[in-house]
């Protein structure tokens, strides 16, 4: 009887929490990885910082930028910025590139709310950004936090300027007000999408009017002040990319310190995991890739998106240097799309379907498919693919766990999968679970965050 049982036991699928399946050692990198990752998460509060911390942790690492037409041997380091706003790099590998390569891919555009092109005006001696938002947000969750301004004017005569509001420790910052519990009453009976539309999250900038002006004078303050510190007029904000973002730094969370809260953890969490990984792996069998790019949050569009051929065109250039046609290379290269998935969250319980959710501490979390109304948009990897990643993720201890975005028909998402299948490259989507994903602040498990980090250095180190 006993017997009979133990082997109907070893029939289950029935994983434990990661806690219980690591050792002290293991733990202990964990903790050090997450201090890096949250150093990386208060560097960058735009893709454009995130490009910028990533070139210069590269460069550390010994990696400099490709120049087209330059032969590359194994063991080569090579990187490429797009526009300020994506960056692709490789780790050149023994094998030849008509071999495939390992592509660790991620987006480190995040929801925020951008300035538009004309944003200041004043309202009642009070000066006001005007906003238009970027991405998935719930609005009521931005207002009454303090937001700081993160971004560049580009200027006519070629100059850009950087623009940043906020991060120094004596630095203003910024915020959008709320109506208060006093009169919000009708505000209360409206549902939760319309209670705070769109159109009044404008940010106030400033209440003090400058001296001897009759007309809009807090306005003309706010002006003098941004011309004082940035050189720039308001025609300047024009052709300016401005994003607010909130204000404060990453944290442990939780008495036990288990957790990171930030915001932008959607997708700096799995950019930097993928970034790092590249960074610490030795000598490689296939070429290894990491791609941090832009524009995932609005579909991945646009000329910094994955949809851009400026992901083509450098690998085109990395096989013109091994003589390999780069539609061979991608044949047989494979790709994890690191992206985030939802973690279960026992508070909002109707929204999961509880078997097929990714917990807290049970490692990355592989989604087969992504999308929404039956997979629509996903591209759903194939049975062999995913029984690849099993392979790939258990023969180097990484704890694992498959993943669907809540339950069917409540909502979805996508990521940058499908347009890496599109490529003719074998796709799998694997990422950290989040809790309060989209909002300002954002949580996730360290173990979970570590575990995505040794997932993306098995994918590197794939033979
Ligand atoms: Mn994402
Ligand atoms: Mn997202």
């Amino acid at each position: 009887m006993s017997e009979h049982k133990t082997k109907a036991e070893a029939l289950v699928y029935a994983p434990e929490n990661g806690h219980s399946r690591v050792n002290a050692a293991e733990e202990e990198r964990c903790t050090q990885y997450c201090e890096g990752y949250k150093q990386f998460l208060d560097a960058g509060k735009t893709e454009r910082e995130c490009v910028q911390e990533a070139v210069a942790l590269a460069e550390r690492a010994g990696f400099r930028p490709l120049v087209r037409g330059e032969t590359l041997a194994s063991g080569d380091k090579v990187y490429r910025v797009n526009r300020g706003k994506a960056v692709f790099l490789a780790v050149i590998g023994e094998k030849g590139l008509e071999e495939g390569v390992q592509i660790g891919g991620a987006h480190i555009d995040s929801p925020r709310l951008d300035l538009k092109p004309l944003p200041l005006y004043e309202d009642s001696e009070l000066a006001y950004f005007k906003t238009h938002y970027y991405g998935g947000i719930r609005k009521y969750q931005w207002v009454a936090v303090p937001l700081e301004l993160h971004g560049v004017a580009a200027l006519k005569n070629g100059e850009t300027v950087e623009v940043r509001i906020g991060c120094g420790k004596d630095e203003p910052r910024l915020v959008i007000e709320d109506l208060l519990p006093h009169l919000g009453a009708e505000q209360s009976k409206k549902p939760l999408g319309e209670a705070i539309p769109a159109e009044t999250l404008n940010i106030l900038v400033g209440s003090q009017p400058l001296q001897g002006e009759e007309k809009d004078a807090v306005k003309r303050n706010v002006l003098v002040l941004l011309h004082e510190k940035y050189g720039i007029c308001e025609e300047d904000l024009i052709s300016a990319e401005l994003c607010a973002v909130p204000a404060y730094e990453a944290m442990d969370i939780g008495l036990d310190r288990s957790m990171i809260g930030a915001y932008g953890q959607d997708d700096r969490v799995c950019a930097y995991a993928a970034l790092r990984a590249l960074l610490d792996v030795g000598q490689v069998q296939k070429t290894a890739v990491c791609l941090l790019v832009d524009k995932e949050e609005i579909g991945s569009v646009g000329v910094s998106g994955m949809q851009s051929a400026a992901f083509d065109t450098f690998m085109a250039d990395l096989c013109a240097a091994s003589g390999t046609r780069r539609d061979v290379c991608y044949e047989h290269s494979f790709c994890l799309s690191a992206d985030v998935t939802a973690a279960y969250d026992p508070n909002f319980a109707e929204a999961y379907e509880k078997r097929n959710s990714a917990r807290f501490n049970y490692g990355v979390g592989l989604c087969k498919y992504t999308g929404a109304r039956g997979k629509s948009e996903a591209s759903d990897a194939s049975a062999e693919v995913v029984a690849r990643v099993r392979r790939m993720l258990d023969a180097n201890s990484v704890l694992w766990q498959m993943a669907e975005l809540g339950k069917v028909d409540y909502g979805g998402g996508g990521t940058i999968a499908q347009y890496m299948a599109n490529r003719n490259i074998d796709t799998l989507d694997a990422g950290v679970p989040v809790l309060s994903m989209h909002a300002p602040f954002e949580t996730v498990s360290k173990l979970d965050c570590y575990m995505t980090y040794k997932a993306m250095k098995a994918l590197y180190e794939e033979m």
